[in-house]
């Protein structure tokens, strides 16, 4: 397994793979792998000859400066995971390498003002800027990203339809504990008794849609998604939106139930389907 920080560098090795005619796979992430970004890799392992990941925490993308600071970081133990999935490349390049001076700042125009861009404003406009960098500089033949992250995983199809006709997006079911809770870096940050309490939580969310008539529109379920929601703590968004265009049309069989809370200042987001 190579560990590659500059671009020079990665060019050889790509090139190197390219002129034997083999298939690339690339899974963008930003560390503190788990066994979610396991299931990108293995997919891309399965489809490609060779895979590449990318481990890059994007200031760009935090629209606020102490979550970038505290965002989780653990170098090692990611190599070590990488080696166990046979990872062929990790691409670990500095701010400086993804971002020269001249470079400009792109803006996503999908899906805006809902969900995770109503209330992290320029989130996705850092998203798209590092993938379009990324994209450009890696030239993969496949690329990999999880359902986790609905909202991201949308807009990414538009900025590939737009501007990276060759690149092919695999989209990857969310990987969940035994509970049902969606793996995520951030999770690392929670406590045992936060782990509880969100445990319970999201055991509640899923029995509120257990019980919930699947014939219903969304301007129904969200009056429901609502009243379930009010008494919690603290939150962002709870609810269900069109699955297909993240519209609030349609029926509720056809949608996901989107949400982002809060567990002591951690921000966690998921989205299920009915
Ligand atoms: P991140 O490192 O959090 O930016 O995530 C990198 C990629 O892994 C993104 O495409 C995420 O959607 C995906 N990912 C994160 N958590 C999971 C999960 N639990 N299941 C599947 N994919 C995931």
């Amino acid at each position: 397994m190579l560990i590659i920080k500059d671009i020079y560098n990665l060019h050889t090795y790509l090139k190197a793979y390219r002129d034997k005619g083999y298939s690339i796979g690339y899974v963008p992430t930003m560390g503190a792998l788990h066994d979610g970004h396991g299931s990108l890799i293995e997919k891309s392992r399965n489809d490609n000859q060779k895979t590449i990941i990318s481990i890059f925490i994007n200031e760009k993308q935090f629209n606020d400066a102490q979550d970038f600071e505290a965002y989780p970081r653990n170098k090692g133990d990611d190599y070590n995971f990488c080696e166990k999935h046979n990872v062929d490349i990790i691409f670990e390049p500095s701010a400086g390498e993804i971002y020269p001076k001249e470079y400009k700042s792109i803006q996503n125009s999908h899906f805006k003002n809902i969900l995770c861009d109503q209330y992290r404003p320029g989130h996705f406009d850092g998203v798209v800027t590092v993938l379009n960098r990324l994209f450009s500089i890696i030239e993969s033949d496949k690329v990999y990203f999880g359902e986790k992250d609905f909202q991201q995983l949308k807009i990414v199809e538009n900025l590939i339809k737009e501007n990276f006709s060759n690149l092919k997006l695999v989209p990857v079911s969310t990987v969940r504990s035994a509970e049902g809770i969606a793996l995520s870096s951030r999770n690392s940050k929670l406590s045992k008794k936060q782990m509880t309490d969100f445990l319970s939580f999201q055991k509640e969310v899923i029995q509120f849609i257990g019980n919930l008539d699947k014939k219903i529109n969304l301007i129904e379920a969200n009056k429901q998604a609502e009243e379930f929601i009010k008494s919690y703590e603290k939150f962002d968004y709870f609810e269900f939106r069109n699955a297909s265009n993240l519209s609030l049309e349609g029926s509720l069989v056809e949608a996901r139930l989107f949400y982002a809370i809060y567990k002591s200042g951690i921000r966690l987001i998921d989205n299920l389907e009915i």
